[in-house]
């Protein structure tokens, strides 16, 4: 019994809702990739707004990696202590802890929650190295190239967690993969730190004992011409760190176009140094100089006119990809996965569809569009629209995101 869902994507959103829906539901996933959790990928926050569902779900923390966020450090330039805040989900809020971890490591756990045994219900059935070529939204029917050539899969409902470069979101609004997606002139530089080589420099100790105090350390340009500089640093595990640097894409708009790709593998450090030197302190620039130092162009989606057609539901990135500067892409996805799950529980029949497509975006759509808006504001990444409302402050966003304990809680509300 149950309807038959299949995920496009076996990322985040997709993994995420395949645990959730599998309770009561049969759930084939479609993922183009191999999933190689071994790979040394980069770091998230799982904010409690997401972390509270995952562990009411079963998944459990000592598999994950990860590391308890406790500060978030503001320092000037030559590393002189501006502000350190304590950030902590639990005291604050009276709910579950935030956390930072390596994003394969929560993908395996999702993967365990999408297929073991232990979970509730039939474990979902994973094809991997199967790629999504076409998607029919009223027919339900997706082709896929595999291993073994083209394959039709057909369900009474579809759901596209086939993040930014979304195929379903396409077929969904009739429109060319790239239309919704927007660029801002902004990329990140990012390369990944050992805690080890963080040691030889004393002023960084406070970054040095991540199982003590672990966090983000935020640090602004000071001069006019850098101010929409920015570098973080923050805990990835409990022997790492990621290091990211925001500045505009110059030369990189061109690569990025010419390679139709968003990452540029394997910066030289000196290259990055030009940007960030000597509006920060070598403390900070030498950071990128461990490891290699990849290029990411900052993109977002546009607000959509539509996330469901027909048969076909999109959620996470391919639905409402946000700018980064707020941490909470991965969380809200992992929302929706959760709401998703709650809105379709009791469903057996296909006619009852199009309403559990209008609940969801109903439940879901007003809070990712606060999320975007609050991310674009804090990056100074705001469209005209954002400059006619009143910015979004700290604390209200904390108090709306942070505290969120589900649908069915958000739907009593
Ligand atoms: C460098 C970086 C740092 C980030 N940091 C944070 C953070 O700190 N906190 C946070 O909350 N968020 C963060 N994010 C955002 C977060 O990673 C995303 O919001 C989240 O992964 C979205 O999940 P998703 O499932 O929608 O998409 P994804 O996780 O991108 O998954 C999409 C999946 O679909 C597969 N796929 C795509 N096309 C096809 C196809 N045609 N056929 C089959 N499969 C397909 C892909 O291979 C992939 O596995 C960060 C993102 C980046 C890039």
């Amino acid at each position: 019994m149950g309807l038959n869902i299949i995920i496009c994507g076996g990322g985040i959103g997709g993994l995420s809702a395949a645990g959730y829906l599998r309770a009561k539901h049969n759930v084939t996933i479609l993922e183009r990739g191999t999933l190689d959790f071994t790979e040394n990928d980069y770091g998230l926050s799982v904010v409690s707004n997401s972390f509270n569902l995952l562990q009411k779900a079963g998944i459990k923390s000592e598999n994950l990696d990860m590391v308890v966020l406790t500060h978030i450090w503001v320092r000037g330039p030559n590393n002189e202590e501006l502000n350190t805040a304590h950030f902590d989900t639990t005291a604050r809020f009276n709910t579950s802890p935030s956390v930072l971890l390596k994003r394969a490591k929560l993908q395996k756990e999702l993967m365990r929650f999408a297929t073991s045994s232990e979970f509730s219900g039939s474990p979902a059935e994973v094809f991997q190295n199967t790629k999504v070529t076409r998607v029919d939204t009223a027919a339900g029917k997706v082709w896929a190239e595999g291993d073994q050539g083209e394959r039709v899969f057909e369900g009474d409902l579809i759901i596209g967690a086939d993040g930014i470069n979304s195929i379903v979101r396409s077929a969904i609004l009739g429109q060319d993969i790239k239309s919704s997606i927007r660029n801002y002139d902004t990329l990140i530089f990012m390369t990944q730190l050992s805690i080890e080589d963080l040691k030889s420099d004393p002023s960084f100790a406070y970054l040095s004992n991540p199982l003590v105090q672990a966090g983000l350390c935020s640090v602004h340009a000071t001069s006019e011409a850098h101010m929409h500089k920015n570098i973080l640093t923050y805990h990835t595990s409990p022997h790492s760190l990621q290091v990211v640097g925001y500045t505009s894409e110059k030369e990189f708009a061109e690569k990025f176009d010419s390679a139709k790709t968003a990452i540029i593998r394997d910066v030289p450090a000196a290259r990055v140094a030009e940007d960030f030197s000597p509006a920060f302190s070598n403390p900070f620039v030498n950071l990128f100089r461990h490891n290699q130092v990849d290029a990411w162009r900052i993109r977002d989606v546009a607000p959509l006119e539509a996330w469901f057609s027909g048969k076909a539901l999109i959620i996470g990135d391919a639905a409402h990809a946000v700018s980064p500067h707020t941490g909470q892409g991965c969380n809200i996805t992992i929302e929706d996965a959760e709401a998703l799950g709650y809105i379709l529980r009791d469903i057996e029949s296909p006619e009852a569809i199009p309403a559990a497509f209008e609940k969801f975006v109903s439940l879901r759509k007003d809070r990712v569009d606060f999320v975007a808006r609050r991310s674009r504001e804090v990056s100074h990444l705001q469209t005209d629209e954002d400059k006619t409302k009143t910015p979004i402050q700290a604390d209200e966003f904390a108090k709306e995101i942070y505290t969120y304990q589900g649908a069915e809680k958000a739907l009593k509300a």
